[in-house]
């Protein structure tokens, strides 16, 4: 005897046409009379929707992190190979028609940006992993509990900071390849186009701007922010006489000093005013980020300065070193522009309804 099988009432509605990422079909589920079935314990759904959020936006993050270093390597190769015009301090290949573009300032500090949000983005990535596995697998339960925190606490920063630097970054290092990373062939464009949607998907960062500052910092009086500081202070504590540090021990004592103004007169005006808080959100977590990126540049300095570190390790570290510097010291007048901002407060965004009409 035949058996018949209702088909459920859930289809695919079409695929969508997206600026990026075309290696992955994303579609409309349409949802008619269908029947579901309960996955988890009832009411606990949102909990549970979160921890698979959570995961996601690391992996997103780390998306970006991806798009980041294979951009930076593509426009490496290509600063090499391509000549164009003399260097301005005389003459480079003399051997050549002209000199490699890598000789050319702007060219480098575009490179070097690229190559330092990489290494701070891959410090960072790492580093949230060895919490995870903390929180997950540690006997002590309070260090479990420590961890969660500080995962809890850099999950927004790895999904909108590195996002947002992948799409600096690519942008930079399509911009090495002048006209030919405008055309397909090259791959440029692809990064660029691709590295967009991290930005929206899996909220877009100024919801993770948000998150940060309202949920994770205002929302339990900077307990979790001031554990991170407690690593930089001790950072700084060990390291600030130390001149071969100083490079990078300065600007992050100043970045943490800028962090913890910001923090503490963000509390006081979101407290009168909620949009304060919205106003600053996205601008406050770049400051955040630069800071996280700070601490883990110096500690990666601090292992070549170190006496255990190998004369082979030392070599690859200390060429890895001029990036870092430069960003940090592009960091904090950034900083300031973002401290700026804050200060010119909500007033001047929400009273402006003649402008928006
Ligand atoms: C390719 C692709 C794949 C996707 N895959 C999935 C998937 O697999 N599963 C899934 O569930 N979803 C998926 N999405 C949906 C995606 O997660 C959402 O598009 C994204 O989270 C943004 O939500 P939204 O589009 O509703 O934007 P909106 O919430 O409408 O936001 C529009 C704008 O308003 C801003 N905004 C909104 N609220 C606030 C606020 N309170 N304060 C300040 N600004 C605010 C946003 O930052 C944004 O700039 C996908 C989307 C795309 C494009």
């Amino acid at each position: 005897m035949a058996r018949w099988v209702l088909r459920n009432g859930i289809y695919c509605g079409g695929i969508e046409h997206k600026m990026g990422i075309h290696g992955n079909s994303t579609c409309q589920m349409v949802l008619e009379d269908a029947v579901g079935t309960m996955v988890g314990a009832p009411n606990k759904g949102l909990a549970a929707m979160f921890v698979m959020m959570n995961a996601a936006r690391l992996g997103v993050g780390n998306q970006s992190l991806g798009l980041t270093e294979v951009a930076y390597q593509n426009a490496l190769a290509y600063a090499k190979d391509r000549i164009q015009m003399r260097s301005l301090s005389g003459v480079k290949a003399k051997d050549k028609p002209a000199d490699p573009i890598i000789v050319h300032p702007d060219v480098r500090k575009m490179l070097l940006t690229a190559k330092a949000y990489a290494e701070g983005g891959r410090a960072l990535s790492i580093y949230c992993t060895m919490m995870l596995d903390k929180e997950l697998h540690h006997p002590d339960e309070k260090v479990r509990k420590d961890a969660g925190e500080m995962v809890a606490l850099l999950t927004p920063i790895v999904k909108a900071f590195l996002t947002d630097n992948g799409h600096i970054a690519t942008n930079a290092c399509m911009q090495v390849f002048g006209g030919h990373g405008f055309i397909k062939e090259w791959g440029m464009e692809q990064f660029v186009r691709d590295n967009r949607i991290n930005m929206i998907y899996e909220g877009t960062n100024t919801i993770q701007s948000l998150d940060l500052l309202g949920r994770k910092i205002l929302g339990n009086n900077g307990a979790s922010l001031k554990k991170f500081g407690k690593l930089i202070g001790a950072l700084v504590a060990e390291e600030g006489v130390n001149e071969k540090m100083a490079e990078f021990i300065n600007p992050l004592a100043l970045l943490a000093d800028q962090m913890t103004k910001f923090t503490t007169e963000l509390g006081f005006k979101g407290f009168q005013n909620p949009d304060e808080v919205g106003a600053a959100a996205v601008d406050y977590l770049r400051v955040a980020g630069h800071l996280v990126f700070g601490y883990f540049w110096a500690r990666m300095a601090q292992v070549v300065a170190g006496r255990n570190c190998g004369r082979q390790h030392r070599q690859v570290l200390c060429r890895q070193a001029a990036d870092r510097t430069l960003l940090l010291r592009q960091a904090l007048p950034r900083n300031r522009d973002a401290d700026a901002h804050q200060r010119s407060g909500s007033k001047v965004l929400m009273d402006t309804d003649a402008a928006l009409a």
